[in-house]
């Protein structure tokens, strides 16, 4: 008898952090107290820091090591700043409950805006987060105002240490006027599935072609996991999205994206294709990211060559490298038909 050997596939595991520090403060928050318990449950090295933003002296030799272990330390501290940064075009308001990522995205833009800081933060004040954001919503009705979660972390990668998704979720869910938003490339959504959300939250998946998945994108869930954990969240009643992202022109690009619409629709449930959102954005880099990502991924296959791309004045003097127009309009129109042709009732947030 011959018995066929299937490959094994290995799941992402959820993130356990190497290391764990604790503002004192932070113990005195209910949540606070559970990561701590939590931490030791796991047996993993707790120290005590005066602030979440001064995190000194990590192991490693090399600033290579550093940020890599940067990336699996987690701080557990108080959020100070409660003014929200905009958030355009995704929502008005960014809202901070979390900073930091495990994931190894080469492209990822926190490289550059969390520099010499990234480590993972999660705050434990819930409540003065909350209340800052109803602020928010308060001084614009009889608006609705909507908040991304996802601008400065992966908020579903660290759901099972913080637990603050659900917070939100179930907050904003009694909010007349209020909506969430996030993105993720993270599987672990099992404790999100039973949140009130009253549909008040849209979940988004971050996806793309399988090239830029295996290439860029270490140290996250795989595809199928994403679109298998998109199933589970739109039969939980989310409203669904998904933001292609960066958009990557490489050697059989067409092929490439015109595969992930055809996977995207064999995956996702029919109710979830009358209220389909999807958010475009071209893969674009500063001057700075450039070096930082050549610096922390010295093999990185990621297209960085100025003279290939057009400059884009950005507000602060600091431009952007995005794609030359006739790129970028290739790569605009043949997604866009390509969404539309596998998903007709879906809308098209924005390209950019
Ligand atoms: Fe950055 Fe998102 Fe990748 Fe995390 S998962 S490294 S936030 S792009």
């Amino acid at each position: 008898m011959t018995v066929e050997l299937q490959p094994k596939v290995r799941s992402t595991p959820i993130f356990v952090p190497e290391l764990v520090y604790f503002e004192p403060q932070a113990l005195d928050y209910p949540k606070g107290q559970r990561i701590w318990e939590w931490a030791k449950q796991q047996g993993l090295p707790v120290h005590i820091t005066p602030s979440h933003n001064r995190i000194m002296n990590l192991p490693g030799d090399s600033d290579l090591e550093k940020y890599k272990i940067a990336k699996r330390t987690l701080v557990v501290g108080l959020r100070k700043t409660l003014t929200f940064d905009q958030s355009k075009p995704s929502a008005e308001y960014a809202i901070p409950i979390a900073t930091g990522c495990m994931g190894h995205c080469h492209y990822c833009y926190l490289q550059t805006t969390l520099g010499a800081k990234p480590y993972i933060r999660i705050y434990v004040n819930m409540d003065d987060i909350l209340h800052a954001a109803e602020k928010y919503i308060v001084e614009r009705a009889p608006e609705i105002t909507r908040f991304e979660a996802a601008c400065t972390s992966d908020p579903v990668g660290l759901e099972h240490i913080g637990g603050s998704l659900k917070d939100l979720i179930e907050f904003m869910g009694k909010q007349p006027l209020g909506r969430l938003r996030f993105v993720t490339k993270f599987h672990h959504v099992e404790p999100l599935l039973d949140a009130k959300h009253n549909k008040h939250t849209r979940f988004r998946f971050s996806v793309n072609a399988d090239y830029v998945i295996k290439n860029f994108e270490p140290s996250t869930s795989s595809f199928a996991e994403r679109i298998e954990a998109a199933g589970k969240v739109a039969r939980s009643g989310y409203p669904l999205g998904f933001i292609i992202a960066p958009i990557i022109w490489h050697e059989g690009w067409e092929n490439g994206y015109a595969e992930l619409l055809r996977k995207l629709k064999d995956a996702v449930p029919e109710e979830a294709t009358s209220d389909l959102t999807f958010e475009l954005i071209q893969h674009r880099f500063t001057k700075t990211a450039k070096r930082v990502i050549e610096q922390r991924y010295p093999k990185t296959k990621l297209e960085l060559d100025e003279t290939k791309r057009k400059y884009k004045w950005g507000r602060w003097g600091q431009g952007k490298y995005v794609y030359p127009d006739d790129q970028a309009d290739a790569l605009r129109e043949f997604i866009t038909e390509r969404i539309f042709e596998n998903f007709p009732n879906a809308t098209i947030d924005y390209f950019t």
